[in-house]
């Protein structure tokens, strides 16, 4: 009998808790629209004010401030867009959802560099801002989403602050996996989503502090107080608000997470003393690890991973399933062929050790049996 795959691929997306599911499903069953005032309709509302308590709590924001979207990449469009036409300031390490609209809105946009081991370089952003002669919105990930890499978050809003820039955080890849607490991070705009954290693909949420102005996006709706049109994802935005709640206590698994992180390293560098973590200096999400096989291409590994039951994506795995450079590792100073040996292995709510025993059998297999050809 073939043994069930193993799933270490939870920053691509955290398969959905059953009660998750069961909460979507439930949802599914309301049938009402949630701005009609009959008492279906106010049943779907009171679902999605629970939720909006649910996702604000994860992040110590106010409910209010929690603009439902159809995902982190709308988020991401929606913070860039809010600069209203201030200039772009955004870190080279960024996400593809927020690195294309910001060339898109500002065609002029400041891409700032990273250090070597994967955190922005901060004397570098205090220059940018320095040396930029309009008001400006700058745009930081809280966690990498290749490497895990924690960004230094509370100390990129000081610099900012001191140069009057707004800050805009993508907070995708951290929610869950680590704690978040929107005002000590003083960020303006923070974007999440649900699928990243066992909940539905398809529903995320913009984060905006009170008082920062904001223009709707998208119109003809007056929904989520005007600030962004259309009927509610009901099912979408309940799953997300059960997943959040849920990834909130899973907080306390931080440090068994942190332990078998460290051990698959260990394990992995015993097994292929060429092979190097990227990001391995710098503080990490506990449940991520990008690692490098030096000539084995990333495809090449994933596949060979995939054979032999285990998924786990290649570094840069983009939205078309394509591989490509991974401009993160580029920015850290990676060279085109290290880059291109990198592959993200990322465990979460379900994983157990022995999922991590099986993919550093098949890896360091892999890996032998490059050496012999
Ligand atoms: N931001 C980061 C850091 C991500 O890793 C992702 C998804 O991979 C996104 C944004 C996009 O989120 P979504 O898939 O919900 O559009």
């Amino acid at each position: 009998m073939t043994p069930a795959p193993i799933y270490l691929d939870y920053n691509a997306t955290a398969p959905i808790k059953p009660a998750v599911a069961e909460a979507v499903a439930d949802a599914l069953r309301i049938g009402a629209n949630p701005s009609s005032v009959h008492r279906p309709g106010r049943r779907a509302r009171q679902a999605i004010e629970a939720a909006r308590d649910q996702v604000a709590a994860l992040v110590a924001a106010r409910p209010a401030d929690v603009i439902f979207t159809s995902g982190g990449t709308e988020a991401n469009n929606l913070a860039l867009g809010a600069g209203g036409g201030r200039r772009l300031v955004v870190s080279a390490i960024e996400h593809d959802s927020v690195l294309a609209p910001a060339s898109r809105i500002d065609p002029d946009r400041i891409l700032v560099p990273a250090l070597a081991e994967g955190t922005l370089d901060l004397a570098a952003l205090d220059a940018t801002l320095a040396a930029c002669d309009t008001p400006s919105l700058v745009s930081v990930m809280l966690a990498n989403n290749e490497t895990g890499v924690i960004q230094p978050i509370a100390e990129v809003a000081r610099i900012a602050r001191t140069h009057g820039a707004l800050v805009h955080c993508d907070a995708v890849q951290a929610a869950g996996k680590i704690m978040i607490d929107l005002a000590g991070l003083d960020v303006d705009l923070l974007s999440l989503s649900a699928h990243k954290i066992a909940g539905p693909a398809g529903v995320g949420a913009l984060v905006v502090r009170a008082g920062m102005p904001f223009a709707a996006g998208q119109t003809g709706g007056g929904q989520e107080l005007g600030r962004r049109a259309g009927t509610e994802n009901l099912a979408g935005i309940v799953g997300f608000g059960v997943a959040a709640e849920l990834a909130e206590r899973d907080l306390d698994r931080a440090d068994e997470l942190v332990g078998w992180r460290d051990r698959l390293e260990r394990r992995l560098v015993a097994a292929a003393p060429d092979a190097s973590i990227f990001g391995a200096a710098a503080p990490r999400l506990p449940n991520t690890t990008c690692v490098m096989m030096p000539g084995v291409a990333s495809e090449l590994q994933v596949i060979a991973l995939d054979l032999a039951g285990v998924a786990v994506s290649a570094g840069a795995a983009c939205s078309s399933g394509k591989v490509a450079a991974s401009h993160v590792l580029g920015a850290m100073g990676a060279s085109a062929s290290a880059a291109g040996s990198a592959i993200r292995i990322s465990t979460g709510w379900a994983s157990r050790q022995a999922d991590i025993d099986r993919l550093v059998e098949a890896w360091a297999a892999l890996h032998m049996r490059k050496k012999a050809a």
